[in-house]
């Protein structure tokens, strides 16, 4: 991660297409593209990568989990459990469409705690989000019981995790829908984009009329299709799609490069006998997007993180502190600070956070250190950095 290190003429040349026939728009306009399809040629090299029947792009991550979502029929006044730690546009994602969100602990994975996930539900839960972070993943199978047992949809976050696998599947392909992003920091980019996969072909098809005002796309006059339901406005355009493309046939070069730097920064820093890496549940593969591990304690972690700042290590994060990925900061959540009015429902879901116990979660994250795995280092950097990364963490210890 992420993508945009390595931009080279594979991305421009795809690009160049788009902008030589003019069409930006992935629908319609047959007659003057040309053959260009940059949009559906996407959604297909995504259904080989991701072992997946289906695959309906849209305009961002965070549109993918409400077109999810709202796919799979979850709307206002239902719960979607979620975890502690993550990227604010889970909930977002979620009130969007009037559901409820529900945080709930996380574990040494740094996701979903399974068991949290079954004191959390209620008569009104509809759904669980795992959110699959920072390169690896939750206890699938765990958490895929409880779904089971309680007959709740699991969609699968996997925007930080393009290319880790849990017992061979990719990740993104193992819930009921799964959901990328393809925002400029990840692993591939079009810039702005996102993706939602799944093998039930009644969810995508609502995915693919959702994300465009409903229409229902038969036949080739787009004035004449019909609204079996309503919609929004999710495409994701010609250009971005097409950056897209020349990224997802990279992907493979650029796992291999983030497995390769990973390994040569784990391999170093496993000599600290104080320090312990993530716990990576049994047939899990991580992807390597970030190496995550735990310090003794909360104080030892800030400690390192600042240390490292200082001594030029960048892209390591410890999220105890957070504004964006941690429900400590998420002060405008709590408060419930919202443009417009927010359902009753929601505003009381919001309010019990402020008094809602963490200690579980503030044990991995406060002691957590996560570092951005790059592809544009040199081997000869990555080794540099592993050799200070180590002597900074047995300074601080
Ligand atoms: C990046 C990200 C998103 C949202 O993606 P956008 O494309 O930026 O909207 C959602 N969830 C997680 C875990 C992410 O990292």
């Amino acid at each position: 991660m992420p993508g945009f290190e390595l931009f080279s003429d594979a991305e421009r040349n795809e690009v160049n297409d788009v902008l030589d026939n003019g069409v930006l728009m992935r629908y319609g306009f047959d007659g003057m593209r040309k053959g260009h399809w940059k949009a559906k040629e996407l959604e297909s090299e995504l259904c080989t990568a991701f072992k997946t029947n289906h695959v309906q792009l849209v305009s961002s991550g965070t549109a993918a989990v409400s077109v999810a979502l709202a796919s799979a029929g979850v709307g206002a006044g239902d719960e979607v459990i979620m975890p502690s730690f993550t990227f604010v546009a889970s909930f977002e994602a979620i009130m969007m469409l009037g559901a409820i969100p529900v945080l709930v602990d996380i574990d040494d994975t740094l996701c979903l705690d399974s068991k949290a996930v079954e004191r959390a539900i209620t008569e009104k839960t509809k759904a669980v989000m795992v959110v699959q972070m920072c390169g690896s993943m939750g206890d699938m199978d765990a958490i895929q019981a409880v779904c089971n047992k309680h007959n709740l949809l699991l969609i699968e976050d996997a925007c930080q995790a393009i290319g880790g696998t849990y017992k061979n599947k990719p990740l993104g392909s193992i819930g009921d829908l799964g959901c990328f992003s393809f925002d400029f920091v990840k692993t591939i980019t079009c810039g702005e984009g996102g993706a939602v996969i799944t093998n039930n072909e009644q969810y995508y098809i609502n995915a693919d009329h959702y994300s465009d005002h409903g229409h229902d796309h038969i036949g080739s006059d787009r004035g004449a299709e019909t609204h079996p339901f309503l919609g929004y406005n999710f495409r994701i355009s010609e250009l971005h799609a097409a950056v897209g493309l020349a990224q997802v046939r990279r992907l493979p070069e650029f796992l291999d490069i983030q497995k390769k730097h990973f390994e040569i920064l784990r391999q170093e820093l496993s000599k600290i006998s104080e320090m312990e890496f993530r716990s990576v549940p049994e047939g899990g593969v991580e992807s390597c997007a970030f190496l995550n591990f735990f310090l003794p304690d909360t104080e030892t972690a800030l400690k390192v993180s600042k240390a490292f700042g200082e001594n030029g290590i960048d892209a390591c994060w410890n999220y105890y502190n957070n504004n964006w990925h941690y429900i400590r900061k998420w002060h405008h959540l709590k408060d419930a600070k919202s443009l417009y009015p927010l359902s009753y429902e929601i505003k009381a879901a919001l309010e019990k956070l402020k008094t809602q116990d963490f200690s579980q979660s503030d044990h991995y994250i406060g002691r957590n250190i996560s570092c951005l795995i790059k592809l544009s280092w040199t081997e000869a950097e990555v080794k540099e950095r592993a050799e200070k990364m180590k002597s900074i963490i047995e300074t601080v210890i």
